[in-house]
């Protein structure tokens, strides 16, 4: 074993023992669960631990960690194992005790582990990713690891602008992280069969296509705060970094693990395709996942039909960031429809179009009445769809209610957001209006079990998207916003609920925050931040005074409109989606002129060329993108 930890994992076991009966859910921190995986720690060369910095309730259902849990534990020479966020007072037992952060599966400490991966799919894990590492005994800081600390990667979406957390972690995944992660084990071992220094492992990552390694690189400022240059150390490593894609889906997992206890999300998720074409401008995912992939129906229902063998779950749900505009979706839901229909199974299909055929999807799946029909208009006027390039026109809103009022629902979900670039406040007034009328019809339909759930987000300007130039909505503003729809929308029938103003601050400073903002993030930790996903738990004022003990203005980070030339933190990275593009995009939107979904007319956003290779390699309509005729070129240039 490369790590000497403090405690052996009969020591954590034994320590555990007398106190888990002490805190809240003991079920969260045992393991043992139906289908985890348990190899013989010696039978292995390297220990891979994966770590969702919240806690286990949510955690579980994560997909990135099932995938790579997967992915990781079919190699014989490794294995993987979880860890999670202890709740608070857990928390507290464990630094009184003593007792570091362990996985669940072999109670090994993590500092045991040789990679630790931890997944950072929203900003508002970044204390909760600190508080992990400080209880696990590992240095914060990446320029304080040495050899025999294990290495730390972190991945998801929120890596796309990886800055604020540059000072923490070794390397970030840029991407997809199926074939990756095999890339870094099998580098790491041969690193680890060598007597060579902590940098070489770091610079031998660098050259890994899709591995950022923020210590290679330094940054520059002008006077007013904006980036003047990204300066690399390493003389081999190029830019932009190029995210990682799988050209085709692999086998979706199906030994998914059945947690003891109730969590969140307790069901199994088969992902039917990745990427998303509808073109959505303030969808971060749309833009940073292109392009379309997508699995065959006999792959989707084989898949669901060895997990409810493997977990004996009924329930399941199909995910996708668009799910109508999977190709074959009335082929797949007749499918699992014949296949499950009779045996009690319930499928959940979410993230549907606003129309009366995702109706007729739902029903034909005997989705539960009781759960609601969830429908996301995101904005309500005819000039704020064309903004937001998400163009619902409201009769085709109400014809879809009414028919899921129809159908039985009595509870329609509804999706909106306030924020949104160029909004006034008729804007807001029309959310209201709409919500209003659409009870109205339901009343009509359903008489006075007709209930609608309001949520109204607040947009955040996403970096790698066309509204990554813009300003976000001062506090005033929100609190304006959310205090017309109180107003409007008192029916005792209408549930409104909205984001608070902070956690929307909170996510606005670090999501096109520089790296700057490691150091507010580190203070804010360690003045008590963490949990800021939770709201109960989010403590504005220790941010605001991270923020001046630094000498950096929050304002800069949120409510400020960026010049058309500014450099962006994430500059140094590609999603694969040309910034021109982004910023044709962005105009268009101040054009109000609509993009229809770039499978039936391709945009030329930058995708095709970047991965013309994978493209030909995958022909026909597994991707969205049109095919590539042109012959292979022995390099593709970069956007
Ligand atoms: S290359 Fe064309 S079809 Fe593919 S994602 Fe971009 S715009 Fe859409």
């Amino acid at each position: 074993m490369l790590f000497e930890s403090k405690l052996t994992p009969p020591e954590i076991e034994g320590r555990l023992e007398r106190v888990l009966l002490t805190v809240q859910k003991p079920g969260r921190y045992v393991g043992g669960e139906l289908n985890i995986t348990i190899k013989e720690w010696d039978s292995v060369k390297t220990h891979v631990a994966l770590v969702f910095p919240d806690i286990y309730d949510l955690g579980i259902s994560n997909m990135g960690i099932k995938i790579l849990y997967d992915q990781v534990n079919q190699r014989t020479d490794s294995l993987a194992e979880r860890g999670y966020s202890p709740w608070l007072d857990m928390e507290a037992v464990m630094r009184e005790k003593d007792i570091p952060l362990y996985s669940l599966e072999s109670k090994h400490a993590l500092a045991n582990f040789e990679i630790l991966g931890i997944t950072l799919p929203y900003e508002t894990l970044y204390t909760n990713a600190l508080n992990i590492l400080d209880l696990a005994g590992i240095p914060l800081r990446t320029k304080d690891r040495g050899r025999d600390h294990p290495l730390v990667i972190a991945g998801g979406h929120a890596c796309f602008n990886p800055e604020p957390m540059h000072a923490f972690i070794d390397a970030f995944v840029i991407g997809e992280g199926e074939e990756i992660i095999h890339e870094i084990i099998d580098l790491y071992q041969s690193w680890k069969d060598k007597t060579t220094p902590r940098n070489v492992l770091l610079e031998s990552l660098s050259q890994i296509p899709g591995l950022y390694v923020p210590s290679l690189f330094e940054h520059s400022y002008h006077e007013d705060g904006t980036i003047a240059k990204f300066t690399s150390l390493a003389k081999t490593t190029q830019t932009p970094i190029l995210k990682r894609i799988v050209g085709k889906l692999p086998p979706p997992p199906t030994n998914f693990i059945v947690p003891n206890i109730e969590v969140v999300h307790d069901r199994f998720t088969v992902e039917i395709m990745r990427g998303c074409t509808r073109g959505c401008r303030f969808c971060h995912a749309g833009m940073i996942s292109r392009p379309i992939r997508e699995r065959s129906v006999e792959e989707i229902v084989n898949a669901a039909e060895e997990a409810i063998r493997a977990t004996g779950y009924q329930q399941f749900s199909l995910m996708s960031l668009s799910s109508s505009d999977y190709t074959h979706i009335l082929e797949l839901v007749t499918a699992l429809n014949s296949r499950f229909g009779d045996d009690h199974v319930t499928i959940s299909l979410p993230s549907l179009r606003i129309d009366t055929v995702s109706v007729d999807l739902m029903d034909r799946l005997g989705s539960r009445k009781g759960t609601g029909f969830t429908l996301a208009p995101e904005a309500a006027t005819e000039r704020m769809r064309r903004i937001i390039n998400k163009f619902i026109p409201d009769e085709q809103i109400i014809e879809t209610a009414k028919a899921a009022f129809e159908h039985g629902w009595t509870t329609i979900k509804l999706y909106f957001m306030i924020g949104h670039p160029s909004e006034n406040l008729e804007d807001v007034k029309a959310i209201a209006k709409l919500c209003n009328r659409i009870l109205t019809e339901g009343r009509q339909i359903a008489g006075g079990r007709a209930k609608l759930n309001v949520s109204i987000g607040t947009f955040v300007p996403k970096p790698m998207t066309p509204f990554q130039w813009v300003a976000c909505d001062t506090p005033e503003m929100i609190e304006s916003k959310q205090d017309i729809l109180r107003h409007k929308l008192r029916d005792r029938n209408i549930k409104l609920t909205w984001t608070a103003i902070e956690d929307t601050l909170l996510e606005a400073w670090l999501t096109r925050g520089d790296r700057r903002l490691s150091e507010v993030i580190h203070t804010a930790w360690k003045n008590g931040a963490k949990f800021d996903a939770w709201q109960e738990q989010h403590r504005y004022s220790i941010w605001m005074d991270a923020f001046s003990s630094h000498g950096l203005d929050p304002d800069f980070y949120t409510h400020r409109e960026r010049e058309v030339d500014e450099i962006f933190p994430w500059d140094n990275l590609s999603a694969g989606v040309r910034k021109t593009y982004l910023f044709q995009e962005f105009k268009n939107s101040i054009e109000g002129v609509i993009r229809i979904d770039c499978r039936e007319q391709c945009f030329a956003c930058g995708i095709l060329p970047t991965f013309a290779d994978l493209r030909r390699d995958n022909p026909g309509d597994v991707w969205g993108c049109p095919e590539v005729k042109s012959p292979r070129r022995n390099k593709e240039k970069l956007p």
